[in-house]
């Protein structure tokens, strides 16, 4: 290292700030940021960190590129080429930032402390403590809905988190290699390599073309005995997949997953599962109603969010949060309604948009401004009335005083016109398999829809531009080629 500047591999090099985690300064108002998600994580990014203590919880010391979370599934992408890890991006920032991995379990408003658990592997056991707040700024997320379905939660893998698809990849190859073990019987087999997903949200679509491309391009060369029993089959309640989409945009992804022998079920509705089999109830179009019982080997459980326990916890200490059903409610500054000192970005907010990483990383970086402008405007005050005070004291000095205090003042009305959180949709993005995509983008005020294999080069070029750090776009540009060149790995 040369003067701060590290290289970081790959031909990269970044300048670092080594400075050690110092106490904070009593001088500063603290700063807490629960979550390291696209909520938070963006606004940390933005932010001033010398302006406050700034306080960094979460029980996951690493931001998750989550579009490509349904690529690690497979193997296509591996898992690492998505994380980028808490501590790298804190050590960017100009003042230090104190990180503590651990789950906030409750939140006091009223003694403005939030508390905080360690689940120690190392150590065996749980360590508890509160940290106070002066501001605090909830990201935590969703946890994923079950609508209290009976055993969802013990027999389907979830696709949020890291080890979702790793349990997923490791469950897909579990299921190929007992199907080809010796003198299985043909429910067997077929049981076994039913991949069943349920859910036609994007989360749902992309993983079961991920799933199908895996079979078409590497299971069925390398496992050929058994490949004419692999089948993907798509739940869905609704009367469509993808209902956020533009209609065109669903009927080109219905008819691109016939192509692709994925089944969709659409006007069904999973009712309960067990370990080996999913029971639904089916609405034919006469509107006569069937409980269809699908025999599974991989269970993946996509039917969007539901409120964490934590913020449930909040939202009932916090009387103007009664009404609220799907998270905190928030004001058009991000504010929790209630509150003076509590904002909330991300899935566990609810300001009227859809719950997405292009919504959440917005507040993020709206936040930052905000409290970078709010750490401006309490300077210049404080400027202003310390050259108010002397005003009196140097007359000789007076004109020019006033001429700084004016220029002050001026600054000040400028940094205090902040505007309200305004959320610019850029468009939505969905891989559908076979190299085809689809694609609701936002240009010049207008709406155009894409589908096909140009939009997967688009998909594929704009998930890389978004990717959080240079390492990530080249980790995850060798991982494409690798995939291709090799094919994907099949070992567990
Ligand atoms: P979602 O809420 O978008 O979709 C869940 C689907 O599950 C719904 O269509 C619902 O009708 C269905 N469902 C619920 N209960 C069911 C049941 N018992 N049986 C059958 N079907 C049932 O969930 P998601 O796909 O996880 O997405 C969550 C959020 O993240 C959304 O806002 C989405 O837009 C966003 N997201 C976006 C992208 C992208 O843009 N590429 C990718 C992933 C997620």
């Amino acid at each position: 290292a040369i003067a701060g500047i590290v290289y970081m591999g790959y031909g990269v090099y970044q300048d670092r700030h080594p400075e050690p985690q110092v106490e904070p300064d009593p001088s500063k108002k603290t700063l807490v940021i629960l979550g390291t998600g696209w909520g938070s994580v963006s606004l940390l990014k933005q932010l001033d960190t010398e302006n406050y203590n700034v306080i960094v919880i979460s029980p996951r010391n690493y931001f998750l590129f989550t579009p490509l979370l349904p690529s690690c599934t497979t193997g296509t992408i591996e898992h690492r080429s998505i994380m980028e890890p808490v501590r790298t991006i804190l050590r960017q920032k100009k003042a230090s930032v104190k990180f503590y991995e651990a789950e906030a379990s409750s939140i006091d408003p009223e003694r403005k402390v939030v508390r905080i658990f360690d689940n120690s592997e190392i150590r065996g056991d749980i360590t508890e403590t509160e940290v106070p707040y002066d501001m605090l700024v909830v990201g935590v997320g969703a946890e994923n809905a079950t609508f209290g379905i009976p055993g969802v939660r013990e027999h389907s893998c979830f696709l949020k988190e890291i080890g979702d698809a790793q349990k997923i990849r490791k469950r897909i190859m579990d299921c190929v290699e007992t199907a080809a073990f010796k003198d299985q019987s043909p429910e067997e087999i077929n049981r076994l390599l039913h991949m069943v997903v349920v859910g036609g949200g994007p989360t749902g679509v992309e993983f079961a073309g991920e799933l199908q491309d895996f079979f078409e391009e590497d299971i069925k060369k390398l496992v050929p005995d058994i490949s004419d029993r692999f089948r993907v089959t798509l739940i869905e309640a609704l009367p469509n997949v993808l209902p956020m989409f533009s209609k065109q945009l669903i009927e080109y992804t219905e008819s691109t997953f016939k192509e692709e022998k994925i089944n969709i079920h659409t006007k069904t509705m999973v009712k309960k599962v067990t370990d080996k089999a999913v029971e639904a109830e089916m609405t034919h179009p006469d509107g006569k109603k069937e409980t269809v019982v699908f025999p599974y080997g991989l269970l993946v459980w996509a039917t969007g969010n539901a409120v964490r326990p934590v913020v449930k916890d909040l939202m009932g200490r916090i009387p103007a949060q009664k009404d609220s059903r799907r998270g905190l409610a928030v004001n058009e500054y991000l504010v929790v309604q209630g509150t003076r000192d509590i904002w909330a970005v991300g899935d566990c907010a609810v300001a009227g948009y859809a719950p997405t990483a292009q919504v959440a990383s917005q507040e993020g970086s709206f936040l930052a401004r905000l409290f970078n402008n709010m750490a401006k405007t309490e300077a210049l005050e404080e400027k202003i009335s310390h050259l108010s005070s002397t005003l009196n004291l140097q007359p000789g000095n007076s004109a020019a005083v006033s001429r700084e205090i004016e220029g002050y003042e001026r600054q000040l009305r400028r940094v205090k016109n902040a505007k309200p959180f305004n959320y610019s949709h850029q468009g939505s993005l969905a891989y559908i398999g076979s190299d085809k995509a689809v694609a609701d983008v936002t240009w010049f005020n207008g709406n155009v829809a894409a589908a096909g294999s140009l939009t997967y080069i688009f998909w594929r070029s704009a998930y890389i531009s978004m990717c959080f750090s240079t390492r990530n776009r080249l980790l995850v540009i060798n991982d494409w080629l690798k995939s291709k060149v090799f094919g994907r790995d099949l070992s567990r």
